[in-house]
């Protein structure tokens, strides 16, 4: 059985086997700092703490999952945080992604569609001491404009198109990080930053797998013009 311990190694060596589509052969020490941190295992259902330290996604009811650790921590890089931003998350599910930001930030506002999962995720995240993160059980598309801009938006569900709600709730300079592509196939993880004109720089960084986000916003249009990644 994996630890800990096993499971920052794993995170290091697909850091430097991908470090070519990533840009860098290491994570910050901020990043690492709290991997090491935030223990997986409270996270999972009880049958499943054998494989918390294991780096793959694993399943956390409502037919939704806990991301790869590697994942976690290259999204939670690729924001770029500083301690005093206010970050928003879409898709809270385990609470996994929500607590390793609550190491890196003040404040971690966290969206999720399924009730179950929210309530459940709440309450993982105040019982063990997070008092940094709110959770709001709604549809993520539409971001949480009441606490906007945001220093950072991260997005750990796949959309075919990247939502406007959330550029808009971005503040300048600031980052999403988001897949982008269709449900149950191949999604590019991008990096979608804000200039000071308001313009929307777009980087892909590699090919990822995530579950769908769901909710009523399906009849919008597809991958907007100008939001079309520069290759
Ligand atoms: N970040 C999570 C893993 C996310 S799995 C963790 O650390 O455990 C993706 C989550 O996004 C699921 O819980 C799913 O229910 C949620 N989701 C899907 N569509 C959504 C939407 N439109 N708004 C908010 N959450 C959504």
């Amino acid at each position: 059985m994996k630890d800990l311990r096993h499971m920052l190694n794993d995170i290091d060596m697909e850091v430097h086997l991908t470090r070519h589509l990533i840009g860098k052969n290491s994570l910050s020490d901020r990043v690492m700092a709290a991997m090491k941190k935030v223990l997986r295992h409270e996270f999972l259902p009880a049958d499943l703490r054998y494989c918390a330290y294991d780096n793959g996604p694993a399943p956390i009811g409502s037919g939704q999952t806990i991301s790869q650790p590697y994942i976690v921590a290259l999204m939670s890089d690729l924001l770029n945080t500083k301690p005093s931003d206010i970050i928003l998350e879409i898709g809270t599910g385990s609470g996994y992604q929500a607590a390793i930001l609550c190491q890196l930030v003040q404040q971690v506002y966290s969206v999720e569609i399924i009730e179950d999962l929210a309530t459940m995720a709440q309450k993982r995240l105040i019982k063990l001491g997070y008092n940094n993160v709110k959770v709001r059980n709604d549809d993520g598309y539409f971001g949480w404009p009441e606490h906007a801009p945001y220093d950072g938006v991260i997005v750990t569900a796949a959309t075919p198109h990247i939502p406007q709600p959330l550029i808009d709730q971005l503040q300048t300079g600031a980052r999403l990080v988001i897949p982008v592509g269709l449900p149950y196939s191949y999604q590019e993880l991008m990096v979608v930053e804000k200039k000071a004109n308001s313009e929307i720089e777009t980087r892909k960084v590699l090919g990822v797998g995530f579950v769908p986000l769901t909710g009523g916003h399906d009849k919008e249009i597809p991958y907007k013009d100008h939001l079309k990644p520069r290759i």
